[in-house]
């Protein structure tokens, strides 16, 4: 169900509850402000999920209220990410849903790394 990102932060969402430790997660990558896993259901032989460990509902209220090194960090991550799986030489592909229009179901900013084959158009 795609969520409204204007509403407060639910602070029982999944990725909430993964950065807990309350959950599992595959890790990737973990740093003071990011952490990073794989996608539970893949959608590309590569899909990690890169987010911030700070409580934003989505990249609208990220950009907004986040402080410059949260954003820094989730920027470098992604980068340092996708150069230590080996992706940049074929390439990558990121993705940020932002509401109800978009399909974000999980109501906690996350990026979204695809790779590892031709993705195709941008667009259904
Ligand atoms: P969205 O549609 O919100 O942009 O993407 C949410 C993503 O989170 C989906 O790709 C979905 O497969 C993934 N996801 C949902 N629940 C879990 C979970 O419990 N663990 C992991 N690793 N990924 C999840």
């Amino acid at each position: 169900m795609p969520i409204d990102p204007t509403r407060p932060y639910d602070e029982n969402n999944i990725f909430a509850r993964i950065l807990r430790g309350e959950l599992p997660c595959s890790k990737v990558y973990e740093d003071e402000h990011v952490l990073a896993f794989n996608d539970i259901n893949p959608l590309s032989p590569t899909h990690i999920l890169v987010i911030p460990k700070g409580a934003y509902v989505s990249w609208d209220d990220f950009s907004e209220c986040g402080s410059a090194e949260e954003i820094a960090a989730l920027v470098r991550a992604v980068g340092k990410i996708a150069r230590e799986a080996g992706l940049v030489e074929r390439g990558y592909r990121l993705l940020a849903n932002v509401g109800l229009e978009s399909g974000q179901e999980v109501p906690h900013l996350h990026v979204h790394i695809f790779a590892g084959k031709p993705l195709g158009p941008m667009l259904a």
